[in-house]
C-alpha cells in the first residue's frame, strides 16, 4: 500500500451497541492528514460515542478501526476471531491521538502546569523537568502560560478548557478529537476556545470535532458529517451541507438550529474562504 493514501484515522463498518441498543451503524469515515472534520447531528444520534471508539476509550463490536493504518484495540486472530488487544499496544496505536472533553475534566486539586505534565509524567514517563518545558509550551499555544501555576477553579470556563485543549496538545498528537468544545461555556466565553482550535485548523492540525456551533463548522471544515441514529448521512464541503443539503433530515435539523440561534449565521464568504476559493 502506498503509505500516502493511508489515512490518519478510517473508520469502516463500525458498529456499537449498548446492551443490545445500537448506537452505531455501518459507521464509516476516512480522515485525511490535515483534515478537519465537524460531526454534527442530533443530541443522541452518537456523536460522543463515535468519537470515544476513536481512541478507544469505548469498545467497539463490529468493523475496524485504522489509526495510521493500524487496527485499533484488538488483533484478528487465525481463525478471523478478534481479540482485544493487551493495554500497552492499545496505547502504543493511539498514542498519536488526543481527546479534548466537553467537561475539559481538568483534577481540581492540581495546577494547569501539572494537568497539563501528567499525560507525559503519568502516562509516558517523560521525566519532569522535560515535561514542564513542553507543557509550557503547550500552555503558551493557547495563550495561558500566564497560568501555570493556578488551580483549575481559579480560571474562567475559557480558559479552563484551553487548558484542557493544552494538555491534548503536549502529547504532540497528529490527530485531535474534541467533543463540544464549547458546549459547557457561557456564550462569552465560546469565542476564545473556537479561536485557539481555528489556529491548529490553520497550522494544519488533524481533528475531528463535533459540535453545534455551525458558523465555526462552516468556517474550519474540510467536510462536515451529520449523523443520525448512529450513521453518517450525508458528508461533503460545509458549502455541500449548508447551503444544498440532500437530505430532508438534514435540512430539518439546521433549520431547527437556525430557528434557535436568530443571531447564528453562516457566512457563504467564509465558507468559500475555507475552500480555498478566491
Ligand atoms: P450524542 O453525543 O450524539 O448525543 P451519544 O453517543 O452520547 O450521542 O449517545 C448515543 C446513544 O447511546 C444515546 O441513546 C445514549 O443514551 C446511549 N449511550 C451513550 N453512552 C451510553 C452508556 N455508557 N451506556 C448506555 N447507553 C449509552
Ligand atoms: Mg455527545
Amino acid at each position: 500500500m502506498n503509505p500516502v493514501s493511508v489515512p490518519m484515522l478510517s473508520l469502516q463498518g463500525v458498529g456499537k451497541a449498548y446492551a443490545g441498543n445500537l448506537v452505531l451503524r455501518n459507521f464509516n469515515l476516512d480522515v485525511q492528514r490535515g483534515e478537519v472534520i465537524t460531526l454534527i447531528g442530533p443530541s443522541g444520534s452518537g456523536k460522543t460515542t463515535a468519537l470515544r471508539c476513536m481512541n478507544f476509550l469505548e469498545e467497539y463490536d463490529e468493523g475496524e478501526i485504522r489509526i495510521r493504518g493500524a487496527l485499533l484495540g484488538y488483533e484478528i486472530k487465525a481463525n478471523g476471531q478478534r481479540r482485544r488487544e493487551s493495554e500497552r499496544t492499545i496505547a502504543d496505536v493511539r498514542a498519536p491521538v488526543a481527546m479534548v472533553f466537553q467537561q475539559f475534566n481538568l483534577w481540581p486539586h492540581m495546577r494547569v502546569i501539572e494537568n497539563v505534565t501528567a499525560p507525559l509524567t503519568l502516562g509516558k514517563g517523560v521525566p519532569p523537568d522535560i515535561a514542564r518545558v513542553r507543557a509550557l509550551k503547550a500552555l503558551e499555544r493557547v495563550g495561558l502560560s500566564n497560568k501555570a501555576e493556578a488551580y483549575p477553579a481559579q480560571l474562567s470556563g475559557g480558559q479552563q478548557q484551553r487548558v484542557g485543549i493544552a494538555r491534548a496538545l503536549v502529547v504532540e498528537p497528529e490527530v485531535m478529537l474534541l467533543d463540544e468544545p464549547t458546549s459547557a461555556l457561557d456564550p462569552e466565553l465560546v469565542d476564545e476556545v473556537l479561536e485557539v482550535i481555528q489556529s491548529l485548523a490553520r497550522d494544519g492540525m488533524t481533528m475531528v470535532i463535533v459540535t453545534h456551533e455551525m458558523g465555526f463548522a462552516s468556517k474550519v471544515s474540510s467536510r462536515v458529517a451529520f449523523m443520525e441514529a448512529g450513521q453518517i448521512i450525508e458528508c461533503g464541503t460545509p458549502r455541500q451541507l449548508f447551503t444544498a443539503p440532500k437530505t430532508q433530515r438534514l435540512r430539518v435539523f439546521l433549520r431547527t438550529w437556525f430557528n434557535r440561534n436568530r443571531n447564528g449565521t453562516v457566512d457563504i464568504e467564509e465558507i468559500t474562504h475555507a475552500e480555498g476559493v478566491s
